[in-house]
C-alpha cells in the first residue's frame, strides 16, 4: 500500500522541540505527524494509509469505539543508537500481539507489514522528536479502534488503525529507584476467559480505581491476583512480574491467558537463561512471596514492560501490613540485567537474537 505524506505546514519551532526534548517526561508531549489507516468492509479492507499533521480527529458520536469499547493498542520504542541511527526493538512482536489482541476483540488483522511501514514513515517525519535526555526514547503508540456509527451490538464494519509518537524520559514519576506497590484484594483485571491476554483499553479502564488505591496508599503501582483463588500473582497494571530466588532460579507467571504476554517478559526469560539461571513459568503465590521476602528466599522481584524497562519491587503493601525485598533497593540481578537489555536496545551490546531492527 502506498502511504500518503503530508508534510505539517506549521511544526513546532525547533527551539521550543528542542527545551521540551531536554526534560520530555512520559505521555505528554507528542511529535508533530501521526499516521492514519482506515479500513471498511464494504470496501474490502485497509484503504488510504497517510502520514499528516498530528491533530483531532472527528468521529461520529455513535462510533462503536465509545459505546462498546472496540479498541486496541500497542507500546513500543524507538532507540537512537550511539552512531545517530534509529532502531527498533523486537517490532515484529509487535505487530504480532497488534493482530492477537485484535483477533479477541472481534477486530480486523493489520497485515503486519503495514504495521512496520507505518513506524518507519512516521519516524521518517518526525526524526527530530528523540529526547536529548538520558534514558530517552521515542515512544510510539499504534492503536485502532471501531470507528462505524452504529449502536447495535455486533462487531462493527470500520476502523481506523493511528500511530503517535511521544518523546519520553522516565516512567516513574518519582524517578525512585525501587518501587513500592500494592495488593488488589477487592478487585481483579482480568478473569478467565475475559480480555487480560489482549492489550486492549478496558483492561485499563478495569485497573484504575485499584491503581488509585495503591497511590492513595502510597504506593507507585497495583499488583493484581488472579480472579478465581485471589491467591496467584498476576502482574502488575501494565507490567509482568519476576521473582528472583537464593538457589538461582527465577519464577514467573505463567501465560494462562489472563496476563499479558510481554515482550519485554519474553526478552528477559531468554536473557535470563543466557545467564545460566533457571526460569521457570509458573504460579507464584502472594503467601509465598510474603514468606520467601521474610525468609531470604527470594533476592528480588523485577517488574518490566517497554515504557519502564525493569524496574525492581522494593516493598509490597496490602491491607494486612507489609514486607521489603532484599534491601528494599534495587537488586543486583535486576541491575545486571536491565543493563543488558537497555544495552542491546540502544546498540550498545551485542544483539545476539535478531532483536533490533535498524530503520536507516
Ligand atoms: C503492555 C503491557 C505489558 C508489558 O508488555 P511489553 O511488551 O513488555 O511492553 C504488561 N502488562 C500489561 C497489562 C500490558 O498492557
Amino acid at each position: 500500500m502506498q502511504f500518503e505524506t503530508l508534510a505539517h505546514p506549521a511544526p513546532v519551532p525547533s527551539a521550543t522541540r528542542d527545551e521540551a526534548l531536554a526534560n520530555p517526561g512520559f505521555g505528554t508531549l507528542f511529535s508533530d505527524h501521526m499516521v492514519e489507516i482506515d479500513y471498511d468492509e464494504a470496501k474490502g479492507g485497509w484503504f488510504a494509509a497517510r502520514v499528516g499533521p498530528r491533530g483531532p480527529i472527528t468521529l461520529d458520536p455513535a462510533a462503536a469505539v465509545l459505546h462498546y469499547a472496540q479498541e486496541i493498542f500497542e507500546g513500543m520504542k524507538a532507540y537512537k543508537q550511539q552512531d545517530g541511527g534509529i532502531a527498533l526493538f523486537r517490532p515484529e512482536a509487535n505487530a504480532a500481539r497488534f493482530n492477537k489482541s485484535a483477533v479477541r476483540m472481534a477486530m480486523p488483522e493489520l497485515p503486519e507489514e503495514l504495521f512496520l511501514e507505518s513506524i518507519r514513515h512516521l519516524i521518517a517525519v518526525d526524526r527530530d522528536w528523540f529526547p536529548t535526555v538520558k534514558g530517552g526514547s521515542l515512544y510510539l503508540r499504534p492503536f485502532m479502534f471501531a470507528s462505524e456509527a452504529f449502536l447495535g451490538v455486533r462487531p462493527a464494519k470500520q476502523y481506523k488503525y493511528m500511530l503517535i509518537a511521544s518523546p519520553a524520559g522516565n516512567y516513574f514519576k518519582s524517578g525512585a529507584p525501587a518501587v513500592k506497590i500494592w495488593v488488589a484484594r477487592d478487585y481483579v483485571r482480568a478473569a478467565p476467559g475475559g480480555t487480560g491476554a489482549a492489550k486492549t483499553g478496558g483492561n485499563y479502564a478495569a485497573s484504575l480505581v485499584p491503581q488509585a488505591e495503591a497511590i492513595a496508599q502510597g504506593c507507585d503501582q497495583v499488583v493484581f491476583l488472579d480472579a478465581v483463588e485471589r491467591k496467584w500473582i498476576e502482574e502488575l497494571g501494565g507490567m509482568n512480574l519476576f521473582f528472583v530466588m537464593e538457589d538461582g532460579s527465577v519464577v514467573t507467571p505463567p501465560l494462562t491467558g489472563t496476563i499479558l504476554p510481554g515482550i519485554t517478559r519474553d526478552s528477559l526469560i531468554a536473557l535470563l537463561r543466557e545467564e545460566g539461571l533457571d526460569v521457570r513459568e509458573e504460579p507464584y503465590s502472594i503467601d509465598q512471596w510474603r514468606e520467601d521476602a521474610a525468609s531470604g528466599r527470594l533476592l528480588e522481584t523485577m517488574a518490566c514492560g517497554t515504557a519502564a524497562v525493569v524496574t525492581p519491587v522494593g516493598t509490597v503493601a496490602g491491607r494486612d501490613g507489609e514486607f521489603t525485598i532484599g534491601s528494599g533497593g534495587p537488586g543486583q540481578l535486576t541491575s545486571k540485567i536491565r543493563e543488558r537489555l537497555v544495552g542491546i536496545q540502544l546498540g550498545t551490546i551485542e544483539d545476539r537474537h535478531g532483536w533490533v531492527t535498524r530503520l536507516d
